[in-house]
């Protein structure tokens, strides 16, 4: 039997029509014959209540946070304010144009100031941008800022950008991207930076560290001072990856820890919708001294007036005009609703709810992470996996079944069979409880019954598709 939804393609019915448009009332213009098709195109012939039932059929078969608990380890899907939208959809912010005149938009440009102060006070930098798109798109806007740091100073041997095998998978890809070379950092066993080891990769080409911390194992680094430090010394820069501010935001800061750049997801830390694709906000903030080169245009102040400007030595544009704007007014709206006392119990609770879920599973599962975590933790799958034949995705299939998200599978790669599980501080005790038990229960009836490890999922509409032909030769075409 069939599970999956008829395309709208499938549901179509020749001449049905939506009709909405009235006559038309102008002059009719007559296109010219060379850019006019050949044959029609084959699109859906449907009503609007075809239309409507379909879409909503497929919403009824999402699953977003607002549906259930969603742990996906380092995406920080929190619960997102509705105020947010609401500030966002202000039409004084949703409706401008952006080739409006500046004096016209003086509104937006004063909230993105103000978003600039509070992100720059909360991480330690001086200014921020808001021209990246999305946690890559920051990282690799600072690494052309180090890059042309390095130009300036006639050290363009200096491309080696040491990377420890904790980090997030875009960190190496950045890299490449700005034809650096990756230096490769084989974690301790505690899952940190080994400072030897570090002082054994560092030469005279070294451009600086990219570091994520907490890392993706959910632990703080312990020597980060020393790092930031043995860093500069050779004259290198240090990169925060701060997509995951969750557990540090209120109560630490970046830039005291001898950090010159950093990015911040705020699609993450400062809410946002997100997963599915964007859109998103890679805001990245800098020390001083690198503030020439970052993306322009840069939002200044002249008299009562604020204006854009770009700096010679800017790296340039990233995006066509300014960047997601209205994801920087959703992550305002959720800083300034939180506040100077909220920010840091925001991520109190994130490090306590990510503690009590792992204390709660220990009752059953290995946990990579053995000391407290941050805001997120490590299931390690690997002896059932070898004993029962129950693997991290058996488990995560099993979940689903629930109905609720699995965690992120297979990541980071350091830890076999991993599950990475972060519930956020926007989920209340009996929600984290009835995960537990939820996921206690699955282990006790596979460890009793191994052959239902496989059977998972019975009630989703798609089982265990083929992961790796969806993902490198998926078909977006329908064709008839
Ligand atoms: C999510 C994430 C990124 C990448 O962010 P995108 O918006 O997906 O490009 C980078 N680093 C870390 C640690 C992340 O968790």
């Amino acid at each position: 039997m069939r599970k999956t939804l008829p395309l709208l393609f499938e549901k179509s019915v020749e001449n049905r029509r939506t009709h909405y448009l009235s006559k038309c009332d102008v002059e009719e213009l007559e296109i010219p014959k060379n850019f006019k098709r050949k044959v029609a195109p084959k699109l859906p012939e449907l009503s609007e209540t075809d239309i409507t039932r379909h879409y909503t059929a497929l919403e009824a078969n999402t699953f977003g946070i607002n549906d259930g608990f969603y742990p996906l380890g380092s995406c920080t899907m929190k619960y997102n304010p509705k105020i947010n939208d609401k500030i966002a959809s202000l039409p004084g912010f949703a409706e401008i144009h952006p080739l409006q005149p500046e004096n016209t938009v003086q509104g937006i440009f004063e909230a993105l100031e103000e978003a600039n102060k509070s992100l720059s006070e909360i991480t330690g930098m001086d200014i921020m941008s808001f021209q990246p798109a999305a946690g890559a798109h920051g990282e690799l806007a600072s690494l052309m800022m180090f890059k042309k740091y390095f130009e300036d100073r006639g050290e363009t041997n200096r491309i080696k950008i040491i990377i420890p095998d904790s980090a997030h998978g875009t960190n190496p890809a950045t890299v490449h991207m700005c034809g650096m070379k990756v230096i490769n950092l084989k974690s301790n066993e505690k899952g940190c930076i080994d400072v030897e080891e570090l002082k054994s990769v560092i030469d005279k080409d070294l451009a600086g560290i990219m570091l994520t911390n907490p890392n993706t194992l959910g632990i703080f680094e312990e020597d980060i001072l020393e790092i930031t430090k043995i860093i500069h010394d050779a004259g290198g820069l240090c990169y925060y990856d701060g997509a995951n501010l969750n557990a540090i935001a209120g109560i630490l800061r970046p830039g005291d820890m001898g950090f010159d750049c950093i990015h911040l997801n705020l699609h993450k830390t400062f809410s946002t919708p997100h997963g599915g694709g964007g859109p998103g906000s890679g805001a990245i903030g800098c020390k001083e001294f690198l503030r020439k080169y970052l993306p322009g245009p840069q939002i200044e102040k002249e008299k009562d007036l604020y204006k854009f400007n770009s700096y010679t030595e800017s790296i340039g544009q990233l995006v066509a005009f300014y960047g997601n704007t209205l994801i920087t007014l959703r992550a305002l709206a959720f800083i300034m609703s939180y506040g100077k006392e909220g920010i840091p119990k925001m991520s109190k609770h994130a490090v306590l709810n990510a503690n009590y879920l792992k204390q709660r599973l220990s009752e059953r599962f290995d946990i990579f992470n053995k000391n407290l975590c941050m805001h997120e933790f490590i299931i390690t799958m690997e002896k059932e996996a070898k004993n029962n034949n129950f693997t991290a995705k058996d488990m995560a299939k099993a979940i689903l079944d629930e109905g609720m998200m699995a965690p992120t599978m297979y990541f980071p790669l350091i830890v076999k069979e991993a599950l990475m599980v972060e519930p956020t501080e926007t989920e209340g005790k009996e929600t984290l409880d009835f995960v537990a038990d939820k996921y206690i229960k699955i282990y006790d009836d596979v460890v009793a019954n191994p052959e239902l490890a496989k059977q998972f999922p019975k009630n989703t509409i798609i089982s265990r598709p083929d992961e790796v032909t969806a993902a490198r030769s998926p078909i977006v075409k329908y064709m008839r």
